[in-house]
């Protein structure tokens, strides 16, 4: 298998990936309410999706290659 790292997939959403890679999100996963033993809506209101760091193991099955030299489209 290949490695999947998010900063090499096109579904980071484009404002997330001006930040850290810790503060990154996918696109492809939403963050469903109910979900969250912390604060379900407020998060689902501030964050809808859930971040990289929780999801990526190293070969994830949504991964993406961006294009060389792609720009962020501003999802
Ligand atoms: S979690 Fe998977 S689909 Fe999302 S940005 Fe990272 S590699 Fe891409």
């Amino acid at each position: 298998m290949i490695p999947t790292p998010c900063e090499n997939c096109d579904n980071v959403h484009a404002e997330t990936r001006k930040q850290g890679p810790a503060r990154w999100v996918c696109v492809k996963f939403p963050r469903l309410e109910g979900l969250s033993p912390v604060a379900p809506t407020a998060w689902i209101d501030k964050e809808p999706y859930m971040r990289c760091v929780g999801i990526n193991g190293g070969f994830c099955p949504m991964f993406v290659k961006r294009r060389e030299g792609q720009k962020d489209n501003g999802l």
